[in-house]
């Protein structure tokens, strides 16, 4: 697919300035994050474009070799966009932006960082933990695909400090590496100097520590809270399966990026109904002379009963197939089915009078067993059954 230009992208001028640039982005970033736009590939798309875009633009070096040479300055060999931007990037080089949206508190300051330097000024991010719950779903649930609210305990963003940690807003530049973030080593080994960068471990790679820390969080960004967490479970799911719905896991330390939410699909098993895949299994019982005669009869299903029809002359074990009465597929198209067995009740006691009923009826003609050859030969009994 041909690629758009990168100012329509962001529907600036040529010569908009940083602060548009950035103005921009951040509409559309914010239009299409992911949080926001959960499964959307669309806006995921969307969201990854307007980030590329901004990269370039944003950076006076890509910005040049851009409107000098349009997509082709990045086709190939290093700075290329193969298949676009990783959302993980996004969130790792622009998390300012979001920042005080949905992590609390810029933390990176200003934005210039990133501009000339390139990758060399990007900072770390501090990532929050992921959070994993269990959500008990029932049979007509998955049938439909619900809307679940859960109460979830989770660190989120201390309101008193912005999600920052330092109490004032107060801040002094990391001693340990002199704001950079990163450790630079040189050792000397045979092969001449070799440098080693790491990140900054007193400061976590933010290039500076609070001064004065939030009373509230000490200093973590980060408090313990209960919150109500919307989940929409598609229907189709199934036991053992996991959701995971990205940013709603814990906060980050002093503004970060948030952990995921890991949903865990628990299916309560059903009074009526055994699944298999996305076929549902009954057991239906009919009386003999349901069997002998045909009938009519009510089977249940996960969205209510339906009628179906007993032929005259139905062996017990009879399998009769009530086509897309199973679940649905996952995120697809077509149902599964609901196989119905069908068992001729045997009285379990009876009265003296049925008995001799029973042995009246047992003498006549019609009730001696007459196999046919297909219903004595197992295997064939069984295709048999399952028509
Ligand atoms: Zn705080
Ligand atoms: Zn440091």
């Amino acid at each position: 697919m041909a690629k758009r230009d990168y100012y329509e992208v962001l529907g600036v001028a040529k010569n908009a300035s940083p602060e548009e640039l950035k103005k921009a982005y951040r509409k559309l970033a914010l239009q299409y994050h992911p949080d926001r736009n959960p499964g959307d590939k669309e806006a995921e798309e969307k969201f990854k474009e307007a980030a590329e875009a901004y990269d370039v633009l944003s950076n006076p070096d890509k910005k040049a070799r851009y409107d000098q040479f349009g997509h082709a300055a990045f086709e190939g060999g290093a700075g290329g966009y193969e298949g676009g931007m990783n959302i993980n990037d996004i969130f790792s080089q622009f998390g300012d932006i979001f920042g005080d949206i949905f992590g609390g508190g810029g933390r990176f300051g200003g934005f210039g960082g990133f501009g000339g330097g390139g990758q060399q000024g990007r900072r770390a991010t501090t990532r929050g933990t992921n959070l994993r719950i269990k959500v008990k779903l029932t049979l007509e649930e998955i049938e439909k695909g619900c809307e679940k609210k859960i109460k979830v305990s989770k660190y989120v963003p201390c309101k008193t400090c912005g999600g920052t940690g330092s109490r004032n807003g107060s801040y002094e530049t990391c001693p340990h590496c002199h704001g950079s973030g990163v450790i630079t080593e040189v050792r000397r080994t045979i092969l001449g100097q070799m440098q080693t960068q790491s990140v900054c471990p007193h400061c976590g790679g933010e290039g500076r520590t609070i001064k004065d820390k939030c009373r509230d969080c000490n200093g973590d960004g980060i408090v313990r809270s209960e919150e109500i967490i919307t989940i929409n479970i598609p229907a189709g799911v199934s036991d053992g399966m996991q959701l995971s719905m990205s940013g709603k896991g814990n906060a980050a330390p002093r503004g970060g990026v948030p952990g995921d939410l890991i949903i865990l699909i628990e299916e309560v098993p059903h009074d009526l109904f055994e699944r298999q895949e996305n076929n549902l299994y009954y057991n239906a019982f009919i009386t003999f002379a349901q069997a002998a005669m045909g009938a009519s009869i009510e089977i249940p299903t996960l969205s209510g009963k339906v009628k179906v029809k007993i032929d005259a002359g139905t062996p017990s074990g009879k399998v009769l197939r009530l086509k897309g009465k199973g679940l649905p597929q996952v995120n697809g198209y077509g149902r599964g089915d609901m196989l119905v067995s069908v068992n001729v009740w045997v009285p379990k006691s009876l009265s003296r009078e049925e008995k001799e009923m029973l042995t009246k009826l047992d003498q006549s003609p019609n009730f001696q067993p007459s196999p046919s050859k297909q219903e004595r030969g197992f295997f064939d009994r069984m295709k048999d059954l399952f028509n």
